[in-house]
């Protein structure tokens, strides 16, 4: 046997092909010792070879038939793979192996998310509808090159959440109107008071702040459900930042300066974040209100702007009471509050910071939080920077 004729037996044999034999039958008995040496590593490699082919056939099963939709890319970001359950969801106008996803599947969440894990980020999850059917799409890099995006239909979630939040609204919607006709008699009795005797003027003046504290859980609650419920996320533009934080604040500083408090507002005349100015403001308006109301006589408050290279971060900051560390992530949860008797008799109605997380969420923004019990808190709002 010559030498091209065993390199060709080798190969057969280490690559499984069909009709090769099983092991190298040389005649030469010089090679023998080399030649069972060779067998021996051939059996090694066959063995390998099996095991993963039979890992892999069970991988591709378990990614067939699994109920999340998986698409997988190579490091160039061609598509490689599409399982059922993706297919079915997204629906690709043309077949998508070999293409980018965004060729055949018109979802630009998608595109972009799996851009950002095969350039080595880690996208966090981004929800998007297609047709009446609510997906979420998580995008992992994998070490080696290449990337995959996991699909999960959340539609049925979400019609339960929504029809939730639609009974609050509903409620909340059918108790304002009787709300604000008894804070209208409550206001108009008061207005004459000097005919009516104290003690009814005292139980008047009960029934107008109890009323007037419905109709702001109620206002509250529409606001929340107007978030909650938008099936996408809001506009962003680029816009001046100073403008929009001037206007937030207005009620906060005015609170602040006339209780005793200081207020400041620092941001540079120029500095512009990719946001949705609606959204800035609501959520700088109540971080602002929380940090008046929840600082002592004599405190501080500060609001600033700066630019990162990555973001613009807008920071509420007082020195209040501060957040202990077991409640910081808990006070974005709606009606919860650290201090109930105070949070109450300072009007406050529970939803402020729940509304902010939801804003942040709809304006592809973050909130973040640093405190500490008797120095006071930052609250940090993330925003993108301005496109240039
Ligand atoms: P509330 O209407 O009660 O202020 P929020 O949702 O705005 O409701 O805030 C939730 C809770 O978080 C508050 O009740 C309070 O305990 C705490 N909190 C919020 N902001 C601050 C702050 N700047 N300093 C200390 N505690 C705060």
């Amino acid at each position: 046997m010559n030498r091209a004729e065993l390199v060709r037996q080798i190969r057969a044999i280490a690559q499984m092909e069909p009709g090769a034999p099983r092991r190298l039958q040389v005649e030469d008995p010089t090679l023998g010792p080399v030649v069972d040496a060779l067998n021996e590593v051939l059996d090694a490699v066959r063995k390998e070879r099996r095991l993963f082919q039979r890992d892999a056939s069970v991988g591709r099963q378990v990614l067939e038939a699994s109920t999340i939709g998986v698409v997988l890319v190579d490091r160039e970001g061609n598509t490689t793979y599409v399982n059922p359950t993706a297919r079915r969801m997204l629906r690709p106008r043309v077949e998508p192996e070999g293409r980018k996803p965004i060729e055949a599947f018109p979802i630009a969440e998608l595109q972009e998310t799996v851009t950002q894990a095969l350039g080595g980020l880690e996208p966090e999850p981004v929800e998007c509808n297609i047709g009446r059917v609510d997906i979420v799409i998580t995008a992992t890099g994998f070490p080696g090159g290449g990337a995959m995006a996991s699909v999960r239909d959340v539609t049925a979630d979400r019609e339960a959440q929504r029809a939730r939040t639609d009974f609050v609204a509903n409620v909340s919607h059918e108790l304002r109107t009787p709300v604000t006709a008894i804070m209208g008699y409550s206001e108009t009795m008061l207005a004459d008071r000097e005919r009516i005797p104290d003690d009814l003027v005292r139980m008047l003046e009960k029934i107008d702040r109890n009323a007037k504290r419905l109709r702001d859980l109620f206002e509250d609650l529409l606001q929340l459900h107007r978030v909650e419920s938008r099936r996408r996320e809001l506009p962003l533009e680029n816009h001046k930042l100073r403008p929009i934080l001037e206007e937030a604040v207005i009620g906060a500083a005015d609170q602040a300066v006339q209780s005793g408090r200081s207020f400041a507002l620092t941001c540079g005349a120029t500095l512009e974040a990719r946001c949705n100015p609606e959204a800035v403001r609501t959520m700088v308006a109540s971080l602002t209100s929380n940090a008046v109301n929840y600082t002592m006589e004599g405190g501080n408050i500060a609001v600033t702007a700066t630019e990162t290279p990555t973001e613009v971060v807008v920071s509420v900051v007082d020195d209040g009471i501060g957040i202990d560390p077991v409640h910081q992530q808990r006070i974005f949860e709606r009606f919860y509050r650290v201090d109930d008797a105070r949070s109450r008799a300072l009007g406050g109605t529970g939803l402020g910071l729940a509304l902010v997380k939801h804003l942040a969420l709809a304006s592809r923004s973050r909130i973040s939080v640093e405190s500490a019990v008797g120095k006071g808190s930052r609250f940090r709002i993330h925003l993108r920077k301005a496109r240039r």
